[in-house]
């Protein structure tokens, strides 16, 4: 039904911003507050602070040098003041004329020709002066301040505060005074003009407190309520039946033993499968610590129970690995499996269909391609999800809805390379049993990681030619470009030219030709699988590539990993990238080059990014550093919607409210079941369904 009365500007900014009820507006918290409590004088003025003065306006021309402003000068009877204005209207060139009267806002700066002030905000003088320090609200445009603060305290007073806990349920935590939700609302959007600001900016003041314990209470609880209603659903119970069965023979056949701890995270993860509640649970470990071996078991135990399984990766190369894998260690075993990509011919795409429909593939592998609509499964029963991070909600949801079978879901077996901290692991995945790979398997020589400038390319190069002798293979990864792909080609294939030239006469071991391969975001699906599919079988020996589109790739022979620019990649997507190597015998080496450009030195940031990776090789290491340097947001991959993200608690402080919330939920959700329910409502709204998949 269409709206009656089309919306305004301001409310349209205001949906933008999410704040559509009462409560929204009341939670939409100060930025920052500025003190409009006060006058002072310019005699009194201290350089480079904040003040408002009331003045008189004794002059106000035009300028044109250096560039056009406007220029008034103010006299408040103790000093006077020169106000610049470099965007300005003809109104408030009015508003400013001489002999006006005015109140202006702003940095004071003094210097010899007395004091400025630049671009203050200002108005007639006169009226009442706030009691209250006034509220700044992060704000979108369309939406100025004022009509911005009206509207929050419009909702504040609206909105319904009653406590969802009592105040003294936070007394552990907070040494001064306990705040209730009202209090900490009211106060936290018109403090008293003698409040701390330093207290209100660092989120330490009592009232902050009560809202990052009701922030972080409503996420736990919605973790909770979903961790709860997921054990009222139904899953087909996956057991192991008798001897002699798929999950046996193929251990039987794997060229290696499992690591041990292989072995534990396979115990947990057969242990959820044999439950009748769908599994939910997220298996990380390190590059190289070998999690397909672990997700090949545990399809193979859903098989030998008569289901489907399927395996989805975010890219084909990726996917198309893991095919590769999994046919030859289960094809050998009588097998057949099906193989979906977006990209794949109509009739390969129709007898897969088919094959999937009919239950005669017991094992699915592909791409996004699997979750279509058109795919129908006979009998899926264990979904894996391969770098989870890299899929959306709603794919993973679709792909739970892949089973249609007594309102049953199947079981959701989640992968990822990137470590989740443990202080994330506790919050934004309090939902998710979490199985970790902690042991990388035996033979493996640890990486070297050298960080060199790239003024010492030279080198590179010899050790390249080295690596090439002994017929070992080497990765040459290229500068990241956010901003264009097109300049990301166009230094990709500058770079592959470069190093085939700096490369001529280099020779192999075995005689055959020396070959380097390029490989980028826009090439040919079919291309991108040739250049590949030459450099896992060994046929070439440098393949450079642009971003790092295709993580987790598997190739054992490649010893020597370059990354151009590494000051331009984040600590994660580094180590990601180093993990490509070391995957065989071989002694492995990582190079970071980096280049300063114009500047005398990296910035610190980018230093601390590279040291912290030649320092460390442990992947938790390198997450537990990454989230301190950069937030939780890039951990979060899917769930970064931002809507789930925490506004105001801050983990990496905020560890003890943290514990807190987590002991309080199943208080909170066993004894008083509807303060709980209203609790993630009035925080999460309809967000929380969102925080579930
Ligand atoms: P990742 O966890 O990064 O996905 P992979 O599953 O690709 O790692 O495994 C990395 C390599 O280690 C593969 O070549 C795999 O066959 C091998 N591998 C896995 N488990 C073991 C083991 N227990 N012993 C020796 N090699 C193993
Ligand atoms: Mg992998």
């Amino acid at each position: 039904m269409p709206d009656a009365t089309p919306k305004t500007e301001s409310q349209k900014a205001l949906d933008k911003l999410g704040l559509h009820r009462d409560i929204d507006l009341a939670l939409h918290l100060p930025l920052r507050y500025e003190d409009e409590t006060s006058i002072t004088l310019l005699r009194d003025a201290r350089d480079g602070g904040s003040a408002q003065i009331e003045a008189t306006v004794t002059h106000c021309e035009v300028t044109y040098r250096p560039r056009r402003q406007l220029v008034v000068t103010v006299d408040d009877g103790t000093d006077t003041c020169v106000l610049r204005f470099f965007n300005f209207y003809p109104s408030q060139q009015k508003a400013l004329a001489v002999g006006k009267r005015i109140r202006a806002r702003g940095e004071v700066r003094g210097g010899f020709m007395g004091w400025t002030m630049l671009h203050p905000s200002f108005r007639a003088a006169g009226g009442d002066l706030p009691t209250a320090l006034t509220p700044v609200y992060p704000t979108v445009a369309g939406l100025p301040q004022p009509v911005l603060r009206k509207a929050v305290l419009a909702g504040l007073a609206r909105a319904d505060l009653s406590d969802s806990f009592a105040p003294g349920d936070l007394s552990q935590m907070s040494p001064g005074p306990l705040w209730t939700l009202r209090e900490a609302l009211l106060f936290l959007h018109h403090p008293a003009p003698d409040v701390s600001l330093d207290t209100l900016s660092d989120h330490s003041h009592p009232a902050w407190q009560r809202l990052k314990a009701e922030e972080l209470l409503a996420q736990q609880l919605s973790q909770l309520q979903s961790r709860r209603e997921r054990a009222t659903l139904r899953a087909p119970v996956l057991a192991e039946v008798s001897d002699g069965t798929l999950h046996d023979r193929l251990l039987a056949t794997l060229p290696f033993a499992l690591t041990n701890a292989q072995r534990r995270v396979g115990t947990e993860i057969a242990a959820d499968m044999a439950q009748p509640i769908p599994m939910h649970r997220l298996l990380q470990g390190d590059v190289g610590a070998g999690k397909t071996v672990v997700a090949a078991l545990a399809a193979a135990i859903c098989m030998d129970a008569g289901w489907q399984c399927a395996l989805m990766a975010p890219t084909e190369i990726l996917a198309e690995q893991h095919f590769r894998k999994l046919l030859a260690w289960l094809e050998p075993l009588g097998i057949t499996t099906a193989w979906l990509t977006g990209t794949q011919k109509a009739k390969e795409r129709r007898s897969m269909l088919a094959l999937i429909e009919s239950g005669e593939a017991q094992l699915v592998v592909g791409t996004h391609a699997i979750i279509q609509e058109k795919v129908k499964f006979k009998n899926l029963a264990l979904a894996i999800i391969d770098e989870q991070h890299r899929f959306g909600v709603a794919q993973r949801l679709a792909l739970r809805g892949k089973l249609q079978h007594d309102a049953m879901e199947p079981h959701l077996l989640m992968m990822t390379a990137t470590p989740i901290p443990r202080t994330l692991a506790m919050s934004y995945y309090a939902d998710l049993d979490v199985s970790t790979l902690d042991e990388l398997p035996p033979g493996r020589t640890p990486i070297v990681t050298k960080v060199i400038n790239e003024s010492r390319r030279d080198e590179i190069i010899e050790r390249i030619r080295a690596q090439i002798a002994q017929g070992r293979q080497v990765y040459w990864v290229c500068p990241l470009i956010e901003e264009s792909e097109a300049l990301d080609l166009t230094n990709a294939t500058q770079t592959h030219a470069d190093l085939a030239e700096a490369l001529q006469g280099a020779t192999r071991a075995d005689g055959l030709p020396v070959l380097i391969g390029l490989l980028h975001s826009r090439m040919h699906v079919d291309d991108k699988k040739a250049v590949m599919g030459a450099f896992t079988a060994g046929l070439m020996s440098v393949l450079v590539s642009t971003t790092v589109i295709e993580v987790g790739v598997d190739v054992p022979n490649a010893s020597l990993m370059v990354i151009e620019h590494a000051e331009r990649f984040g600590l994660s997507q580094l180590h990601q990238l180093r993990g490509r190597v070391g995957r065989g015998a071989a002694a492995s080496a990582c190079v970071l080059l980096y280049s300063t450009g114009d500047a005398p030195r990296l910035g610190e940031a980018a230093r601390e990014r590279l040291r912290a990776m030649a320092e460390t090789n442990d992947g938790f290491e390198i997450a537990r550093r990454d989230l301190e340097i950069r937030g939780p947001g890039e951990f979060l991959g899917a769930r970064q919607s931002g809507d789930a993200m925490l506004r105001f608690a801050d983990l990496a402080t905020d560890q003890a409210l943290l514990d807190w919330a987590r002991a309080e939920a199943p208080m909170l959700l066993d004894r008083h079941p509807h303060l709980a329910h209203k609790h993630v409502q009035r925080w999460l709204g309809g967000k929380s369904e969102y925080l579930k998949a």
